[in-house]
């Protein structure tokens, strides 16, 4: 790999090189997120007369106010504005988040949205390395890249518990509203797809394809955001996809889709299907919000959020699934997917949908439980949530399955799921 030391004010080596690093155990100076502290990355526009670009504030302790060892809170605020700049580009710059800090040596990033985890390394702060240099390389290199749609960008590091919950809360709702643009669109309704192959770098033969109605498995990225990162940048990630000839409606599979797929695969994948966990479902990269599973003995389908960690019905915590599912390949039985798919109308059409739901974490249901109930009532199961069981039912399959019975679960009268 050719690394390239851009004009990125760090002092660490920084490139394409080091994304796929990982920092583990003793080497560990700095943890934040990933299910130990809350962390959040939002990026959201302002005045302009309210931004003063390449500003880059730590509001709490910085790295060299902790010990080695340490595990802090932590909310990345990204403010922008620009003549440009339109609410739409606000997840586009935000998504770029990820790669731009693991860029960095000694520094790991994994996630997005309220769900991103960083570690800094021992090695990245005895050569300097703190938190605000986040602030730093984001700004030059969101202005390198996306210089074109802003003006002005600052940046403030939260590391108070109070702050970043706070920050959670505001991210939530921009995350919602960004997700609602979407809502009453439908796969029929387009004949354009796109794709995203921001992940190739670490997953190489991983195309993810959204349609209106198959929000991109990191939940980042939907329909509407790619389409407005194509018109930012015409030869980026994100390319349309001419669906052309349906080849099967319940599965969704589209003959322009496979072709696009093997060839952005460079041929390792030549189909898949948008709607089915059994046959032939979508590839998986890293960044899954969610890893649906079946559970024979139910007839069902069990699905896990990332911020899950405890052992899930189908015998294996979500670290371990996505391990399984995350090559790049197709995985029968498993797949991956964002939050708000769950209650997107396709999500698992080809096997029914939500009624095929047995099993979620009890704070997923609550997080999704309003839309849950909406798709719910549309199918005339206006109580499904409550049949839904949880790991306060249990944790194996013959522990639900006589929550499942008691609770007259539709899974349990649908046609065999194998
Ligand atoms: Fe793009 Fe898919 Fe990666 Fe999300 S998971 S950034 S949609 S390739
Ligand atoms: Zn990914």
């Amino acid at each position: 790999l050719k690394i390239v030391i851009n004009e990125v004010p760090v002092p660490v080596a920084y490139g394409p090189a080091y994304e796929g690093e990982r920092v583990r155990g003793e080497d560990i100076y700095l943890e934040c997120g990933g299910g130990r502290t809350p962390m959040v990355e939002w990026v959201t526009s302002r005045p302009i007369d309210e931004v003063t670009d390449g500003a880059v504030e730590v509001s709490g302790p910085e790295l060299d106010e902790v010990p080695a060892g340490s595990k802090l809170p932590l909310a990345i605020v990204v403010e922008v504005a620009g003549r440009q700049m339109q609410d739409d580009y606000e997840p586009i710059l935000e998504r770029q988040i990820h790669h731009l800090i693991n860029y960095a040596q000694g520094v790991m990033h994994i996630g997005q949205r309220d769900i991103a985890w960083l570690r800094v390394s021992k090695g990245a702060v005895e050569k300097g390395f703190r938190l605000s240099h986040i602030g730093k390389l984001l700004h030059a290199k969101l202005h390198q890249d996306f210089g074109r749609i802003f003006d002005k960008m600052q940046v403030t590091l939260y590391t108070r518990t109070e702050d970043v919950l706070a920050i959670v809360a505001k991210a939530k709702e921009a995350y919602a509203a960004r997700d609602a643009r979407i809502e009453g669109m439908t796969d029929e309704s387009v004949e354009t797809f796109y794709s995203c192959l921001l992940c190739q770098s670490f997953a190489p033969s991983h195309v993810c394809v959204i349609s209106p109605e198959r929000t991109g498995l990191c939940g980042s990225y939907n329909w509407m955001d790619c389409k407005a990162s194509f018109d930012i940048n015409p030869i980026g990630p994100n390319q349309p996809v001419s669906k052309g000839q349906t080849l099967d409606p319940r599965l969704g599979q589209w003959k322009g889709v496979n072709e696009y797929v093997f060839k952005a695969s460079r041929g390792n994948v030549d189909h898949y299907n948008f709607y089915s966990i059994i046959s032939d479902p979508m590839t998986a990269c890293g960044c899954m919000e969610c890893i649906s599973a079946i559970l024979p003995l139910c007839n069902g389908v069990m699905t896990v959020n990332r911020e899950y960690t405890d052992m899930t019905p189908c015998g294996m915590k979500f670290t371990t699934l996505a391990g399984t599912i995350g090559g790049g390949v197709t995985t029968p039985g498993f797949v991956g997917h964002s939050k708000y798919n769950i209650t997107q109308r396709k999500f698992l059409a080809a096997e029914e949908g939500i009624k095929r739901l047995v099993w979620m974490p009890r704070s997923l249901k609550e997080e999704i439980a309003d839309l849950f109930n909406e798709r719910a009532n549309e199918i005339g199961i206006p109580d499904l949530l409550n049949r839904v069981a949880d790991e306060t039912v249990g944790t194996t399959e013959e522990a639900i399955l006589s929550f499942l019975t008691e609770m007259n679960h539709p899974a349990l009268s649908l046609d065999p799921l194998l």
